[in-house]
């Protein structure tokens, strides 16, 4: 049997932070964390007001086909994770089952399927916007549940996280400098709660000797840079990723903008990694937390809820 963790018996999840599942990388949160991400989330959305994005949903898991057809499969195969599903009849899953008893092997007649778990929330846009003509630049707001099979379990390096993304479509230069705007101002936003930054260009972990190419390439053009805090004791993490694609998405799906080539830019936030930044530096206790972040207190006991029932004049 799989080693569940188990709670002190009477142990409230409310007021809890991280939650050890049991499986590395994977982490649930109690309410106060939770609280927090709402905090982020709408701290974000006043940072990016002055994009007037247009908010887009998302599921958790992205086609299979597209993201071969977007180069991903080729370029990330270690981070990716396939649903696979059970193929067989319900003769062979009788067969199945003393199998599973015994603690062996039961997934040989599962095959892959159309779905992949979503490695990055700004996938699922591009698909949306082909063929379209933009007689404007356009800003979009996503937040997506990500899986990524990291093989490390440090603090922050999650296998299932949050990221939260403002994709922006523009002309090649002005694109640049709203992916620049925005290093400056998400590191100037993460200052303001506390947390020291540093800004540095990056690379994506392109896989394999090919990948080692490509990741020095994207370093020597300055498409991706970071933004990293401490996310505990001596360890910084990327928090704020803000990446130049040029005609990378709007030629394989055709999108331009005002009659002339359209690129994109993208800002990703990772949540849990900024929560965990700011309780590494201000603590559990939210009353300690930047104002900004606080959890809105509701109507105190003092101030009842009105009953939507009753009637008043
Ligand atoms: P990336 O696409 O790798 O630039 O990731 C975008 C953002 O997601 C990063 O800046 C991090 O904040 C966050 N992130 C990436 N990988 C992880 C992970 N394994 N665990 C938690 N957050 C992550
Ligand atoms: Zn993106």
């Amino acid at each position: 049997m799989a080693d569940f963790p188990t709670r002190t018996a009477g142990a409230p999840l409310a007021g809890g932070l991280t939650l050890e599942t049991g499986v590395p990388g994977l982490v649930a949160y109690g309410s106060t964390f939770e609280s927090l991400i709402d905090g982020l989330r709408h701290s974000i959305g006043r940072l990016a007001a002055d994009d007037a994005p247009t908010r887009f949903g998302v599921p958790p898991v992205i086609s299979r086909a597209l993201l071969e057809r977007l180069g991903y499969v080729e370029t990330f195969p270690q981070l990716l994770g396939v649903v696979h599903t059970y193929e067989g009849d319900d003769r062979q899953w009788r067969e199945l089952v003393p199998a599973l008893r015994r603690g062996e092997s039961w997934t040989h007649r599962h095959e892959v399927s159309d779905v992949v778990l979503l490695p990055a929330a700004c996938y699922h846009l591009y698909p949306h916007l082909a063929e379209t003509e933009f007689a404007e630049p356009a800003v979009f707001d996503l937040t997506g549940h990500c899986y990524r099979h990291e093989r490390t379990a440090e603090v922050g390096r999650m296998r299932s996280f949050r990221m939260r993304e403002l994709v922006r479509i523009d002309a090649p230069a002005s694109v640049l400098d709203w992916r620049d705007g925005w290093i400056e101002r998400a590191a100037g936003w993460l200052g303001s709660l506390g947390l020291p930054v540093t800004i540095e260009p990056a690379s994506d972990p392109f896989f394999g000797s090919a990948g080692r190419l490509m990741s020095t390439m994207q370093r020597s053009e300055q498409l991706k840079w970071e933004v990293a805090v401490e996310v505990a004791d001596g360890l910084d993490q990327a928090v704020v990723s803000c990446n130049c694609h040029k005609n990378h998405f709007s030629a394989e799906f055709g999108f331009r903008l005002g009659g002339g080539e359209a690129h994109t830019s993208c800002v990703a936030f990772g949540l849990e990694r900024i929560a965990l930044a700011i309780l590494h530096r201000h603590g559990p206790d939210p009353r300690s937390w930047p104002a900004e972040l606080r959890p809105d207190p509701g109507p105190t006991r003092e101030e009842p809820i009105p009953d939507a029932n009753v009637s008043r004049t």
